[in-house]
């Protein structure tokens, strides 16, 4: 991932730090809990207190509500206290109200408690100074529930990294119809999602036509003002990709062109001033799986995120696989459980088998048959 540029870093409250990734690491700021506190409705007593035979009877001599300071406990008496209220000075344990008896102003104990019951002490969950959240964390609910316990009102996260799509061809238009011999670009809906759902702000550049001057122009452009650049489409090796001849007149740095993958082969990642620019192949299937496999990383790395990687799945294969050697294989395939099924339909410029997978099946280079049972690494896109 050299090509990736980290971003810089920007606050932003809790209510909207929802899977943005942390840029410091957490500590807390004072213990929690930051006191002393019943874990129940019930009485606060000094477990001293009741000695020799049972059932015993205490005095209530105090009413300790939630959010109130407490007074010390008087020897020899119990407190009636909530779930949530601060424990009173000299007290060490309470007992639950469904096993006393009350009487009056006293309660009857049938069993002895011992100190420490159903008290929380102060910084038992995380005392003061330790760390709570490392940097890198992509932030889920969970995470800001734990950031608010700490007071925290703000985050430092990695800024949105902007992204720019640009699709070449001449034969897209926008969905909505057109001429004949046109088609929809439907991979710069689909990629611009993709690219928000890894935290990227997505915008489109216009359609552009397989012509290097204009691509140049469209390139140079966006990269000016841009973290990632996606080309889509014109990456390959006839007379009209004009994609990286574009690139190279920029004088951009290509860190890569062509893996041994299938689909997308073509795949390409270069640099071009502060921006990276992947060139994804235009086939759909192509480019939403390069996209997955490399563009969901490139951008969750930019953003600094520990997690930047989906892990591998493994399940068991319903239906045979069959592939020529040389490239890893990526099928669109629906995952049910841990078992796996390829769709029908494989081909590259297939429109129906990455909405209908929910992942891929790796098949790796030097392997040219799976049998029905075999054991498969998955990539589902829930991981992703
Ligand atoms: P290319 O990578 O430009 O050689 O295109 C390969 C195939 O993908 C062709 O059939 C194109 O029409 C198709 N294609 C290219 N770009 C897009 C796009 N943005 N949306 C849908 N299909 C595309
Ligand atoms: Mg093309």
């Amino acid at each position: 991932m050299a090509a990736a540029r980290p971003v810089s870093g920007e606050r932003v409250p809790l209510w909207s730090a929802v899977g943005r990734v942390l840029a410091e690491d957490v500590h807390a700021a004072g213990d929690w809990p930051p006191f002393d506190y019943s874990a129940m409705d019930g009485y606060a007593l000094r477990a001293a207190d009741v000695t020799g035979a049972g059932p015993w009877e205490l005095p209530v001599s105090a009413h300790q509500r939630t959010g109130q300071e407490s007074a010390p406990l008087e020897p020899g008496t119990a407190a009636r206290i909530f779930t949530g209220a601060a424990l009173p000075k000299g007290a060490d344990c309470v007992v639950m109200q469904e096993v006393v008896e009350r009487e009056g102003d006293r309660v009857r104990l049938a069993s002895a408690p011992r100190a420490g019951d159903n008290v929380r002490r102060r910084g038992e969950d995380l005392e003061a100074g330790a760390l709570a959240l490392r940097r890198g964390t992509r932030l889920s609910p969970y995470d800001l529930g734990l950031l608010a316990s700490l007071d925290r009102v703000e985050v430092l996260v990695a800024r949105r990294p902007q992204v720019t799509l640009l699709c070449t061809g001449d034969e897209l238009r926008p969905p909505g119809g057109g001429p004949p011999h046109t088609i929809a670009d439907s991979n710069g809906v689909a990629v611009s999602a993709l690219a928000a759902q890894a935290g990227g702000i997505p915008r489109r550049a216009p359609l552009t036509r397989d012509e290097i001057a204009p691509t140049r122009d469209a390139i140079a452009e966006a990269a000016g003002t841009t973290d990632l650049l996606i080309t889509i489409g014109g990456v390959s090796v006839g007379e009209h990709d004009v994609v990286r001849p574009a690139l190279e007149e920029l004088g951009a740095t290509v860190d890569f062109w062509k893996v041994r993958m299938k689909p997308g082969k073509p795949l390409l990642l270069a640099r071009l001033g502060d921006t990276t620019v992947l060139g994804l192949p235009g086939n759909p299937a192509s480019a939403l799986v390069t996209f997955t496999l490399f563009g969901l990383p490139l951008l969750r790395h930019m953003q600094g995120d520990r997690r930047s990687l989906p892990p591998l799945r493994r399940a068991e294969l319903t239906a045979p696989l069959r592939q020529k050697t040389g490239r890893r294989g990526f099928y669109r395939a629906a995952l049910d459980g841990d078992r796996v099924t390829p769709l029908s339909n494989q081909a590259s410029g297939a429109v129906t088998a990455m909405a209908w997978a929910n992942c891929l099946v790796v098949v790796p280079e030097d392997v040219s048959e799976l049998s029905a049972g075999s054991l498969v690494e998955v990539l589902s896109f829930a991981d992703c």
